[in-house]
């Protein structure tokens, strides 16, 4: 019997994205896989039922009538303790697990005998960019960042020579330039601002230039040995974070948007603007601070909340890719597609116990235990 692909109408509040559009379920119906859809899955991101139909997929009156059958179940998150229930045993899942944090989604669906793999773990390795979900999401939050940031602020990003007077430039900071920091550099330079940014990572400072952008750092020892062999960041000393604090203070105290985006992975996020900081900026100011889901860069953030101190916002969405989900939901897809591929071989058959590299690193469970090398005996 052919492979069944379930996609769910996503249950958390605030998702907007769906883990399939029409063009991946073209892609799996015509290479004989069903795909089985709840119905309304994509209406907020602009899909339809009618949509995701003509492209081949079933559409289900509920999600347990869409799990029936399914060999798969894809989904932007991971799926709560109630849907977890909910599953076959020997169901495949694949999702943005938030595996780290759902330590206990991630027993519950061992013990379901779940085999669950996490699109936060897939390696970046180039076999792998084309599934690389983090940064397929975090390029449309970096430009949504700077979005929202012109929609919270009173005044124009561009300059504008008029002849009722001259309106001056935003001066824009990015703080963190991995995927999302290098598209809020982009999208703000588009708009017109003057844009400066700050990263641990030495690499960074070239990336920060050939955006136009000016690069400001301490660029010590530390500096040079700050990014792992996985490109990451690893978390800096006290005595770098102070001598980095007091480089930025005054340039903050100078911008009208601060955009944060610093992130170590497995780790909550480094606080790259203090509270002094914070006030340090003229009223009107706006931080977007991206890292909020992970207890923020910005001192005194509130995730989903518009903090107002002195007239300087800080905002932290803790889902702005939900902002745009539309195209999260197709890069998301495409991501997904690429992976169920690894699980799906040339005829259609599931392949049994990969060892394929991708897998392997992204696998949280499997034959009823956690097995993940960074989650065993959390
Ligand atoms: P991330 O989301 O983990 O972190 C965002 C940024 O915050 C990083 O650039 C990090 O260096 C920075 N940061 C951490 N602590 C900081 C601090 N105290 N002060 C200032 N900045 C700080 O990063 P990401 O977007 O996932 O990118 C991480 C790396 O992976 C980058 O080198 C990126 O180019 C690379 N990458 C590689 C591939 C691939 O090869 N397939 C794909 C995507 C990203």
């Amino acid at each position: 019997m052919a492979v069944s692909i379930a996609i769910l109408k996503e249950s958390h509040a605030g998702e907007a994205r769906v883990a399939a559009s029409p063009d991946t379920v073209k892609k799996w119906t015509a290479s004989g896989l069903s795909v089985i859809i709840e119905t309304g899955a994509g209406v907020r991101a602009s899909i339809t039922d009618e949509a995701f139909a003509a492209a081949g997929a079933i559409v289900a009156k509920t999600a347990a009538e869409a799990l029936k059958t399914a060999d798969i179940l894809l989904k932007v998150r991971g799926p709560s303790a109630s849907e977890i229930a909910g599953l076959r045993a020997g169901i495949i899942v694949v999702a943005l697990l938030d595996a780290y944090r759902e330590k206990a989604n991630m027993e519950a669906l061992a013990a379901m005998g779940a085999t669950a793999y996490a699109m936060e773990f897939v390696p970046r390795i180039t076999r792998a960019q084309v599934m690389d979900a983090l940064s397929s999401q975090a390029n449309l939050a970096g430009y949504r960042a700077v979005i929202e940031a012109a929609e919270a602020f009173g005044k124009a990003f561009p300059m504008m020579m008029t002849a009722a007077g001259t309106v001056a430039p935003a001066k824009v900071f990015v703080m963190g330039v991995g995927v999302a920091g290098l598209q809020a550099i982009a999208t703000a330079r588009r708009l017109g601002a003057v844009v400066s940014a700050t990263d641990v990572r030495p690499a960074t400072k070239e990336q920060v230039e050939s955006l136009g952008a000016k690069f400001l750092a301490v660029e010590d020892e530390e500096f040079k040995n700050a990014q792992t062999a996985g490109g990451y960041a690893k978390e800096m000393s006290v005595e770098y974070k102070t001598k980095q604090a007091a480089l930025t203070s005054s340039h903050i105290a100078k911008q009208d948007i601060v955009i944060t985006t610093a992130l170590i992975p497995g780790r909550a996020a480094p606080i790259l603007v203090t509270k002094e900081q914070v006030a340090s900026m003229k009223p009107g100011s706006v931080l977007i601070d991206l890292a909020a889901p992970q207890g923020g860069n910005v001192e005194g953030c509130k995730a989903d909340e518009v903090v107002d101190v002195n007239g300087v916002k800080i905002i932290g969405p803790s889902n702005i890719v939900a902002r745009i989900a539309t195209d999260a939901s197709a890069l998301y897809a495409k991501n997904l597609q690429a992976f169920v591929g690894l699980l799906v071989d040339k005829d259609g058959n599931l392949v049994a116990d990969s060892e394929d590299e991708i897998l392997t690193a992204a696998r949280v469970t499997q034959g009823g235990a956690v097995v993940h090398p960074s989650l065993k005996g959390a």
